[in-house]
């Protein structure tokens, strides 16, 4: 019977491969299957600045210790001839543009995940896919060809178990691995609870709170078990971990815009000082914003809601903005007008903040990249830390007031403050 293959192809060190692909000097060193035979770059943050963050080093750089979100200067201590270059967003998105128009080439499906990967999916077996392995081949071999970077492709009978086999792939030599339908269950059966990929603290909480160790384990929790503990996730994981992912390809994911992006917290206790209601705002600001760059959207209204005491009364309000945008910088003084504007004075007890209006960056990508914003790579230095180190990693000085929440959410502060 025919099937949907589901694949998911990811660029190896995609921003340092970008860079390294450029420099004609070291196009006839470099060959396919040795990825020593490149040059020990790395992608920094801002390489006048040894306090500079790692984006992307190239597998040579990482050879002598030199790891994504470092800064630059710990970096230059292990290895003092680094080839050190500054980013080009608007460069590895143009490029990313035309490798996933390759893939809409090459298979019938196909959804632009994120800036360096993409999903496929095709019917197996049939006249133009007789062989999965030969058609991942196919598509690795014209991203190097046309590119000169490397891919890593993960096949399986849907897209988590793509994402599954893909890691497993970043390891093989060939840098393609395929799991059919039947094989899955035992594939995944040993392996460790933290490798389910998209499950972020919940694979602690499944391990500490349900004492379980690998995949196997999980599959057999009872699902009305899960559901209590994590809700509607606790059928996505119960489904995972037994092989089963619903989500099919959608062509139009990266592209379509959300309707909003919204954020909310409680607070321990009623506020009343203009500047601790301020500080939480922003956090919240911050969380938002990041989703919108996560998403690649810029919004043109934003929302502020304020719940008082007892958690009766308050008021939402909104405005809309003469242009889009994505930034705390332009987003928070309207908040701010906002809260001076209704805010009767009452203590307040929750707040909330949206951001809608939304279209998709891309559409303004030209007109936006001509000055190829700092900011942007400000934040994509951020995001970067946020995602490796979780969220007190990096976190605004105004947010260690005693009225700010973040640092109460982790318990913890992380060494650096922006
Ligand atoms: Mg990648």
């Amino acid at each position: 019977m025919t099937q949907l293959i589901y694949g998911l192809c990811d660029m190896q060190s995609f921003y340092a491969s970008c860079e390294v692909a450029a420099r004609k000097e070291y196009a006839a060193q470099r060959t396919e299957f040795d990825d020593s035979t490149d040059p020990p770059l790395v992608v920094a943050g801002d390489p006048s600045r040894r306090n500079g963050i790692i984006l992307a080093a190239t597998p040579t750089a990482k050879k002598y210790g030199v790891s994504n979100a470092m800064r630059l200067g710990e970096a230059l201590e292990l290895y003092p001839d680094l080839i050190v270059v500054r980013p080009h967003m608007e460069f590895y998105i143009q490029v990313s543009i035309r490798i996933q128009q390759l893939m809409k080439q090459e298979f019938p499906l196909q959804e632009q995940f994120s800036v360096d990967e993409g999903f496929f999916a095709f019917p197996w077996p049939s006249n133009l896919f007789p062989d999965p392995i030969e058609a991942a081949r196919r598509i690795q071999e014209k991203i190097w060809d046309q590119f000169r970077i490397r891919s890593r492709i993960g096949m399986g009978p849907n897209k988590w178990i793509a994402k599954m086999s893909n890691a497993k792939a970043k390891k093989s030599s060939g840098g393609i691995v395929w799991w059919q339908e039947e094989e899955v269950p035992a594939i995944l059966r040993d392996m460790p609870v933290e490798t389910m990929w998209g499950l972020k603290r919940r694979a602690d909480t499944l391990k500490y709170e349900f004492g379980v160790q690998t995949i196997g384990e999980v599959a057999k929790i009872p699902i009305g078990h899960l559901r209590a503990r994590f809700g509607v996730w606790g059928e996505i994981i119960h489904r995972w971990a037994n092989g089963i992912d619903l989500s099919g390809i959608n062509p139009s994911a990266y592209s379509s815009p959300h309707k909003s992006f919204s954020h909310r917290t409680t607070l321990p206790r009623d506020y009343y000082e203009r500047t601790d209601v301020a500080v939480v705002i922003l956090e919240l600001l911050d969380e938002v914003c990041y989703r919108l760059r996560r998403a690649r959207q810029v919004g043109r209204r934003v929302g502020l809601g304020v719940t008082y005491e007892k958690l009766t009364g308050g008021f939402w309000r909104a405005k809309t903005l003469s242009k889009f945008t994505d930034t705390p910088e332009e987003l928070y003084p309207e908040l701010l007008a906002l809260l001076d504007r209704y805010w009767d004075g009452s203590g307040v007890r929750a707040i909330s903040i949206g951001v809608d209006m939304l279209q998709v960056e891309s559409s303004m990508q030209l007109s936006l990249f001509k000055d190829l914003p700092k900011r942007n790579q400000f934040y994509e230095v951020v995001d970067r830390i946020h995602e490796k180190y979780g969220e007190t990693s990096l976190i605004r000085a105004v947010s260690l007031k005693k009225s700010g929440q973040l640092r109460d959410r982790s318990g913890k502060i992380g060494g650096h403050f922006a």
